[in-house]
């Protein structure tokens, strides 16, 4: 069981929030990214060591791979499938942001083998999508949602942000009814992030926008729990919703550290404990794979106690927690034996409970994750 990534680094603006690889626009370069991909795919065809196992899901992200036209994108991923394994019934999800995307658009994706949808949304209030810069407003959101809907989008999942500057707890309410009332299969809760080197990271820095406060953040993440599973949905990692059986796969293989691949800019591949990145710059990726070169620009290869360090912060994230058996069973040592004396603090402190084989965290430990997580890395 793998996952395959493909990056897609072109967004029509910049929203003011952003620090993820994406350029806007995209003009002539964009064909020659596309062919790129396809190259980047053929180079690991054959890898040196283990071939790849058959990929049981595809994740086009970004950026935004909706501003790339649909039958070029679709083009794209058919000749990709071409040149790897493939699972008959691989989930193959593309993120889209909602003003990008009309009727014809999702009906190429569909037709050429997407079978989930992401949308970017991020909110239902149309003066807060204008701060933060993003492409589209509510209405034209609830429409593309209707329209990936109306071509047989069977699976799709919304993004919303929370913690923003100016979003009152009423607003952050109307977005989660919002959403519900269009009845997603999947919704994933983003917390704003303040990253240096954006304009907002600038904005913060100039004290012109307030840095978001953590305690509303927390208020607010408790009230979107308690708004999603009253609706039905399943709270399976600590920012993911799902309906029954829509829990999304893709994300899945990351917190249960299978392999992956990632094709693109800036991608990340994961195999055997090997752990390596692609290059950032969109010149030196094209450059690299027009020389028949992966275009790596660092790997590390994980120590064994890396790994099972990584597998408990990974394997915390999900709600079932952290299996014991399967952990022995793949590091022959135990967590009890490994992490021994961090576990015994977490479970005094009511931030970790045991229960039925698996460690996971505690209702009271969702909000503040990261003071678990502290606790796995290191030496
Ligand atoms: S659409 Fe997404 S990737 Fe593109 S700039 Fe906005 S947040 Fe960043």
């Amino acid at each position: 069981m793998a996952g395959l990534y493909i990056h897609i680094p072109f967004c029509r603006a910049k929203c003011l929030y952003c620090d993820f690889v994406s350029f806007p626009g995209g003009g002539p370069v964009m064909e020659e990214y596309l062919a790129a991909l396809v190259q980047e795919a053929i180079l690991h065809q054959r890898p040196e060591g283990e071939p790849w196992p058959e990929f049981t899901s595809v994740y086009i992200g970004g950026g935004t791979p909706t501003v790339v036209p649909a039958h070029l994108l679709v083009d794209t991923l058919q000749n990709i499938y071409r040149v790897l394994p493939w699972s008959s019934g691989a989930e193959v999800t593309v993120e889209a942001n909602p003003g990008t995307v009309d009727l014809d658009t999702l009906a190429c994706l569909r037709s050429g083998g997407a079978n989930r949808l992401s949308l970017g949304v991020q909110s239902f209030d149309d003066s807060l999508l204008a701060v933060m810069g993003r492409a589209h407003g509510a209405e034209q959101a609830a429409m593309a949602f209707r329209q990936a809907r109306q071509v047989g989008f069977l699976n799709i999942n919304i993004d919303l942000m929370y913690a923003l500057p100016g979003q009152t707890m009423v607003v952050w309410l109307d977005t989660l009814y919002r959403a519900v009332s269009l009845e997603p299969d999947h919704l994933s809760l983003y917390g704003l992030k303040i990253e240096p080197g954006t304009p907002w990271g600038h904005a913060v820095a100039t004290g012109e926008v307030a840095e978001p406060d953590q305690d509303v953040a927390g208020e607010m993440y408790l009230t979107a729990r308690e708004v999603l599973t009253g609706a039905g949905y399943e709270q399976y990692e600590i920012s993911n919703f799902a309906l029954p059986g829509r829990q999304c796969h893709h994300n899945k293989l990351y917190w249960q550290r299978k392999d992956y691949l990632g094709l693109g800019v800036a991608a990340a591949s994961h195999r055997c404990n090997r752990r390596w990145t692609n290059s950032q710059d969109l010149h030196a990726y094209l450059q690299d794979i027009l020389a028949g070169r992966v275009p790596m620009a660092e790997q590390e290869l994980l120590s064994s106690h890396e790994a099972m360090a990584e597998n408990m912060w990974l394997g915390l994230r999900m709600l079932q927690g952290v299996d014991l058996g399967a952990f022995a069973a793949r590091y022959g040592r135990r967590v009890e034996e490994v992490f021994g004396e961090a576990v015994e603090g977490l479970l005094d402190r009511g931030l970790l409970a045991m229960a039925g084989g698996h460690l996971r965290l505690t209702a009271r430990a969702l909000p503040v994750a990261n003071e678990v997580f502290v606790h796995f890395l290191g030496p």
